[in-house]
């Protein structure tokens, strides 16, 4: 164990109480299993055992426990996140002086997974009755059970927790079993990357190697042909050899538009479960295992008048519970109905989607929100202050628009797709250290009146 003369249990208190505070959306119930080992190497060693759990404070809490440290410690410290297994594989001699290379070193790779996304957080009814027990068996089973697994719904409605709860079940009951979950779009970029660093080789033996391949939004292959040649051998590869492929969709694949004919066949061989959107008891109960999870107190009746109001997805629920708890913290008192009513009455973050968002829709709105002048955005002018804007808008045109990299690159000013796809990048890794940035991209999603990525 590190020595130090700081008192760890204080620490973890005060850190636990400091972030409960200053980033109540970040913080989680399982956070009470959070231990502070004490201080190495100038660093607060955080030990939580769960993996995914692990992976989330690394990925999305870093910047604020650093911060939440220093403050609390008054000493420039920075913060690592370990569990016994980056521990045991610390075989040298000064406890956690080669942790660093092992973190990094991190089994998950690329895969961002959020630990809430479990089979027990899910709430099973009516609508995702078939999907779930589609998935529950998947994960129990890797390839006897349904070969392919399609999961086919609108947005906010399950598909992503329910992929992950199948990378997290499969992981946990089979230690040595390769799992790799990833977004159409993780999976496109990595192809265009390695098309273009002549390292075609490395990306097929990395997707043709794994036991699962889980691969969300896969309607995103949508009019990307070389994408979908190379999808269609990576899944023969992993289909024929025995391995288990897990897709979903906003679509069935008879559906989905511009798909070739042979991929349609191949993605419906196997089970294809819909899910349709949850019922008044559905949505009540999965409000009441949201607020447990987040440790918000709801009354029945709130709970209620929510999702007689809310019907179309369930971000719509999780964005109503999210600006009650800010009002609540805001005002210091408990949420009410009152509270509610005000909440859904004034709209935010509760608006259906439009149809056809344009990117003209975009600019403007990004132009606003950042005080910066169209002509800026759309010009090669590359200082951060619209430096970052234009990356933002390329990232919410790419997520809520059917818009090519290339055109979107067309649209920002003639960048080609490499340029957009960095931008993506960014946006992505800046928004999962910080804070501040995430609450932005939601503000901005709010007032295009889109549901919250
Ligand atoms: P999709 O991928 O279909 O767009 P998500 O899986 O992202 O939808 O779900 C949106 C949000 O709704 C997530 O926070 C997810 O946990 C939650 N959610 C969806 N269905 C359920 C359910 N049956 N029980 C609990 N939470 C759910
Ligand atoms: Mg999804």
């Amino acid at each position: 164990m590190p020595t130090n003369n700081i008192d760890s249990s204080q620490l973890r208190l005060d850190l636990l109480a400091r972030l409960r505070k200053e980033y109540p959306r970040m913080c989680r119930k399982w956070f009470e299993d959070i231990d502070v080992l004490g201080i190495s190497n100038g660093s607060v060693i955080i030990y939580l055992q769960e993996e995914v759990q692990l992976n989330y404070l690394k990925r999305r809490c870093k910047n604020q426990f650093v911060e939440a440290a220093q403050i609390i410690t008054g000493h420039l410290l920075g913060v690592q996140f370990v569990n016994s297994r980056e521990i045991d594989q610390n075989t040298s001699p000064g406890p956690f002086n080669s942790l660093r290379s092992v973190i990094t070193d991190d089994v998950f790779g690329d895969m961002l997974i959020s630990p809430d996304y479990s089979f027990d957080n899910f709430v099973v009814g009516p609508g995702n009755q078939l999907a779930h027990a589609a998935a529950v068996a998947v994960a129990k089973k890797p390839a006897q059970a349904y070969n392919p697994l399609f999961i086919h719904s609108g947005v906010g409605l399950g598909k992503t927790h329910l992929l992950q709860a199948i990378c997290q079940t499969a992981m946990q009951s089979n230690n040595s079993m390769k799992i790799y979950y990833v977004s159409c779009n993780g999976f496109l970029t990595q192809f265009l990357e390695s098309v273009q660093d002549g390292e075609m080789a490395d990306f097929r033996n990395k997707f043709r190697a794994f036991d699962m391949l889980i691969i969300d939004d896969i309607h995103d292959l949508s009019n990307r042909e070389q994408t979908q040649e190379e999808f269609f051998h990576t899944f023969n590869t992993l289909f024929q050899s025995g391995r288990q492929v897990v897709l979903s969709s906003d679509a069935p694949p008879t559906e989905i538009p511009n798909l070739e004919d042979r991929l349609t066949s191949r993605f419906s061989c196997g089970l294809v479960a819909g899910i349709s959107p949850p019922k008044f008891e559905t949505r009540v109960a999965i409000i009441k295992k949201k607020a447990a999870l987040r440790h918000i107190d709801i009354p029945d009746g709130v709970s209620n008048y929510i999702a007689a109001r809310l019907d179309q997805n369930i971000r719509q629920l999780e964005g109503a519970m999210t600006k009650l708890q800010g009002l609540s913290l805001l005002d210091g008192s408990p949420i009410d109905l009152a509270m509610a009513k005000m909440a859904i009455s004034s709209g935010t973050g509760l608006k259906n989607t439009p149809k056809h968002l344009s990117i003209q829709d975009i600019l403007d709105t990004i132009s606003v929100f950042y005080d910066i002048k169209l002509i800026d955005l759309l010009s090669k002018r590359r200082n951060k202050s619209i430096t970052m804007p234009r990356q933002v808008g390329m990232w919410l045109a790419r997520h809520h628009t059917r818009f090519s990299l290339e055109e979107i690159g067309g649209y920002f000013g003639g960048r080609d797709h490499t340029t957009v796809m960095h931008a993506i990048k960014s946006v992505e890794s800046k928004k999962t250290t910080n804070d501040q940035f995430d609450q932005d991209l939601i503000k901005l999603q709010n007032q295009l009146s889109l549901d919250i990525e």
